[in-house]
Parts: structure tokens; C-alpha cells; sequence
């Protein structure tokens, strides 16, 4: 049992000695205190079942035992090396990831988050193609340093910081965009932007295939094939920001990108490579690559041996255990149960995603699409009282997103409320 410290102390001293700029979910904030596979455990034992996975964090479940142990084992063994020596750890994970991948993507540069990585690839972008000019879309999420907050196009997440160079194009939203499902329509924006807001050459482009914090966006089909075309054309490297939809989370597919048909130059990647190691890792092309041996580029913790042996383990079990075909068919069996409830709920706007990466999006008014802010909030919380833990974003925070382990189950899709409470006993 838990010994530690209650959430109400642990709340105390996060507002006194942690950012305030922190928030937490939840009027009363759960202490997790333990977690195994698709459940976390709170401080009095209750378990709950994690249809969030921190952030789309862990692919493999929490603490699964094969990613726990060769942690340990590693930890044990050697937990930091510098990059200026050799270890077999590092080496075996880049290998492996780099199976992953199509085409020319063969060479991995290894980070601490999905920040650097993002930041790594703008600027191999810019050096690649000498243009500093980027193109992003609008309501797409890439971090949080001086790069990547300017990439980044939610106000949300944006602070007054100089942004240079980056220009935000249509978001091809299918559901809220003025296109509709049309992609190319909103992939005439970029060229528009090109033309109009830059030399006609250009640095890069990068996108998330579903939109994560955004609330679940799929972009639009056809978009991204036309779009990355006119990219090169103007001089650009594509970059893919897989961050949350890698790693076999949307099912039909190991990367999001692949299911639009397009092959990038530089993929970055984060969060489920790691099952919630610090790791992140930008893969591209040994040509690219080359941009950054005219200087000395390093990273003092990106590629260490302890992170780079938990994501070897994190692959092997996404294969062992057929992960993204468990997230095939559970996501497609939760969607369309999901879709049904649409059916029922007027305050269900819309449905979307793909595998285990799905969003709900509640609007009090169908067809003003009127975000319902407060009700996303209310039913998360009695959600919370149920046993299920959901998240929620997009751009006005009614959208849920659905993005479990990808070990949850059928029976755990299904789950249905637990049976009301026995009535009080009759006084005697
Ligand atoms: N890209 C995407 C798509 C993300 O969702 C995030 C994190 N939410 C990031 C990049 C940044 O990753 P990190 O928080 O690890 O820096």
C-alpha cells in the first residue's frame, strides 16, 4: 500500500514550489501513485482505466514488465556513456528504428523530447535548403522552445517570443474548414502562401498527420500528397511531426503519414517511443544528415543508454504483442460505438480519428457547431467517478481525446458505468 504523502499535501507544495503555469485535471486532482498496463492506481487503490495514456504516451501499457526490465537491466549496468564512446544500446535501437521506416530514412539523431526533435528538424530543414522560411498549419502543436512555439498555431501555447520565418496555412479540418473534406482546396493555401508570403522558396513544411492537442484532426485526404509536392517545388524539406501518431497508434498503419501516401524527408518522433522514457528521435535521409557535420552537434542525454534500451524493448513489444493490430480493432470497434452514442447525443458534434487515437468533439448547437465547453469538463469528471481517465483539447477544450494504451481491450472499450450504489438502509 501507498505510504507517501496525500494529494491534498502534494497539491500544496506543486502551487508553492512548482510552475504556476501548471494545471492539473479534475476540481479534486488524483495522485497516481501506480500503474500496470491500461490502469492507474490512485492513492487509496482505486483503479481507473487510462483511456488518455499520458498524452499519448504509453504504447505498450504502464510499466509493462519487457520495457521495465531492460531498464533495469541497463540502469544496472551502464546508465550514461557520452556519445563519444561506443554502446551497443544506442547503436541496436537505431537499427531498429530505422527498419521502420520507408525509402531513404535510415539515419536517427536521438533527443529528449518531441520539442528538440522538432527543433532539430527545422533547422536541418533550414540548413538543408539554406531558406529560413517554414510552413505550418494552423491549430498544430510542436513544442515549446523558440522554433517550435513559432510552428506551434494554437494562441493557447504561444508566448509573446519573436517568431521568425513562419508562416500558418489553412488547417484542413473536415470538420470546422472552410473546405471541408476537400484537400485540395486547402492545399491551394500553402501554394498561396508560398507565392504570396515568401521569395517562392522555402525552407520546409511541417504537420502532424492527426492533429493530437489540436483535438483529433485528420488532415483532410489528398492534402498532405499535393502539398508536399508543392513544397519541394519551392525548395522545401517535409518534415512529419509523428510525435503522437507514431509508433502503431492509428492502427492502419505504423506511421500517420503513411496513410496519406506521402514519404517525408525528416520524421521526428516522441512520447510512445519511449512508453514514457524521455526520448524522442528525428530520423531523415543520409543526404540531409550531412547538413550538420559542418559543425559539432551534440545532445548530453539524447541517445543515453538506459532511454535507447527501454525503446528497443518498446518495439519489440509493439511486434510480440501485435499492438498496432490490437489498436486496429479495438479503435475501430470503440469509433463505431462512439459514432452510435452521435446518433443518441445531440451534444455530440462529431467522431473522428483512426485507431487508438480517437476525438469527440461536444457542441451545444449542431449546426453552429457551438463548442460545449462546460459539459466537456462536467462529464469528464463524472467520467473520472466511473473509473476512466479521458483527456481533452482542442482549440476551445471540448474535445475529448481518446488515446489509451494500446494494450486496452474490447471489454475496456465497452466498458459501460458501474451499477448505481444500494439504496441506504432503512433507519431503524
Ligand atoms: N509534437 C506533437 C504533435 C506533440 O503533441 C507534442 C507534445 N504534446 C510535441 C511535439 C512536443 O513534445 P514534448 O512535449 O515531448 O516536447
Amino acid at each position: 500500500p501507498y505510504t507517501g504523502p496525500p494529494a491534498s499535501e502534494i497539491l500544496k507544495k506543486r502551487l508553492r514550489y512548482l510552475s504556476p503555469s501548471f494545471f492539473h485535471l479534475y476540481t479534486h486532482p488524483l495522485n497516481l501513485v501506480d500503474g500496470k498496463m491500461q490502469y492507474l492506481f490512485d492513492e487509496n487503490g482505486r483503479r481507473y482505466l487510462d483511456a488518455f495514456g499520458g498524452i499519448a504516451t504509453v504504447c505498450c501499457g504502464h510499466c509493462h514488465p519487457d520495457v521495465v526490465e531492460a531498464i533495469v537491466n541497463q540502469t544496472n549496468r551502464l546508465q550514461h556513456s557520452t556519445i563519444l564512446y561506443l554502446n551497443a544500446a544506442v547503436a541496436e535501437f537505431a537499427e531498429a528504428l530505422a527498419s521502420k521506416m520507408p525509402g531513404d530514412l535510415k539515419v536517427v539523431f536521438f533527443t529528449n523530447s518531441g520539442t528538440e526533435a522538432n527543433e532539430l528538424a527545422l533547422m536541418m530543414a533550414r540548413l538543408y535548403s539554406g531558406s529560413h522560411d517554414i510552413v505550418s498549419i494552423r491549430n498544430g502543436y510542436h513544442g515549446n522552445a523558440a522554433a517550435t512555439m513559432g510552428a506551434t498555431a494554437q494562441c493557447n501555447y504561444k508566448f509573446n517570443v519573436v517568431q521568425t520565418g513562419i508562416h500558418h496555412a489553412l488547417n484542413p479540418d473536415q470538420y470546422r474548414g472552410v473546405f471541408g473534406s476537400d484537400g485540395s482546396k486547402y492545399a491551394k493555401d500553402v501554394e498561396d502562401v508560398i507565392a504570396y508570403g515568401t521569395c517562392g522558396r522555402v525552407g520546409g513544411f511541417i504537420a502532424e498527420a492527426i492533429q493530437g492537442v489540436g483535438g483529433i484532426l485528420e488532415l483532410a485526404a489528398g492534402y498532405l500528397p499535393s502539398v508536399y509536392s508543392s513544397i519541394r517545388k519551392a525548395g522545401g524539406l517535409c518534415i512529419a511531426d509523428e510525435v503522437q501518431s507514431g509508433f502503431g497508434r492509428t492502427g492502419s498503419h505504423f506511421w500517420g503519414f503513411e496513410a496519406h501516401g506521402v514519404v517525408p524527408d525528416i520524421v521526428t518522433m516522441a512520447k510512445g517511443i519511449g512508453n514514457g522514457l524521455p526520448l524522442g528521435a528525428v530520423v531523415t535521409t543520409p543526404e540531409i544528415a550531412k547538413v550538420l557535420t559542418y559543425r559539432c552537434y551534440f545532445n548530453t542525454f539524447g541517445g543515453n543508454p538506459v532511454s535507447t534500451a527501454g525503446g528497443l524493448a518498446v518495439l519489440r513489444v509493439l511486434e510480440k504483442e501485435k499492438l498496432q493490430e490490437n489498436a486496429f480493432a479495438v479503435g475501430s470497434y470503440l469509433k463505431e460505438r462512439l459514432t452510435s452514442l452521435k446518433e443518441k447525443h445531440e451534444i455530440i458534434g462529431d467522431v473522428r480519428g483512426r485507431g487508438l487515437m480517437l476525438g469527440i468533439e461536444l457542441v451545444t448547437d449542431r449546426e453552429l457547431k457551438t463548442p460545449a465547453k462546460a459539459e466537456t469538463v462536467h462529464i469528464m469528471e463524472q467520467m473520472k467517478e466511473m473509473g476512466v481517465l479521458i483527456g481533452k483539447g482542442g482549440f476551445h477544450g471540448n474535445v475529448f481525446r481518446i488515446t489509451p494504451p494500446l494494450c486496452f481491450t474490447k471489454e475496456d472499450a465497452g466498458m459501460s458505468p458501474p451499477p448505481p450504489p444500494p439504496p441506504p438502509p432503512p433507519p431503524s
